[in-house]
């Protein structure tokens, strides 16, 4: 659990109060320290991008009431802006513009880990082994060919979640299961003589 106070990070934003600032504990020092806009306040204000800060503020809030990253993040993946570009910034002052599932998810994970005071270097993100790059999931359908005969069945289909790099490996498709409700062996056992 964070270190920082709960009421804090729920009524604190990163546009008013700097996370950054590791001192930064309480709602009552907040209060005294005063408002310290960021940087990119105005820009953000007028050109409608959503910002990875503001977003990880978000998600920060969800786990100081009980969730856990991972969830959250996985979640997050799911919001329809998700492919639009974001406001990324790794200290409060710089701040470029992003795009894509991975970056995005990068970016708000880090800044959810600065508001919460956690190690902004781990990743609770599936990475891939061979370019460190966020692995996203993707949810595939298989369909279930549990008829007597060959390509015959209910067309019932089973759901499986995949994480994969979208630089390093193809996008992952469903594929076809042979089954039947009375199990593997007696299908093969009946199948055969036909
Ligand atoms: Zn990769």
């Amino acid at each position: 659990m964070t270190e920082r106070e709960k009421e804090l990070i729920l009524k604190a934003s990163p546009c008013e109060v700097n996370y950054f600032d590791r001192n930064l504990l309480t709602f009552r020092q907040a209060l005294e320290k005063g408002r310290e806009l960021c940087l990119n306040y105005s820009a953000c204000e007028s050109g409608g991008i959503p910002c990875a800060l503001t977003c990880g503020w978000e998600v920060a809030q969800h786990i100081v009431n009980g969730s856990n990253l991972k969830k959250e993040l996985n979640d997050f993946s799911y919001v329809p802006f998700i492919n639009n570009e974001f406001w990324k910034s790794v200290n409060r002052r710089d701040f470029e513009r992003i795009r894509g599932k991975p970056d995005v998810l990068s970016a708000v994970e880090h800044s959810a880990r600065i508001i919460l005071r956690e190690d902004a270097f781990d990743s609770s993100l599936e990475r891939c082994a061979k370019c460190d790059g966020v692995k996203i999931l993707e949810i595939v359908y298989d369909t279930i060919r549990d008829g007597l005969f060959p390509c015959s069945g209910g067309g019932k289909t089973r759901r499986r979640d995949v994480y994969y790099c979208p630089k390093c490996e193809p996008k992952p498709a469903g594929g076809i299961i042979e089954e039947d409700d009375f199990g593997d062996a007696f299908f093969r056992k009946l199948s055969k003589p036909l």
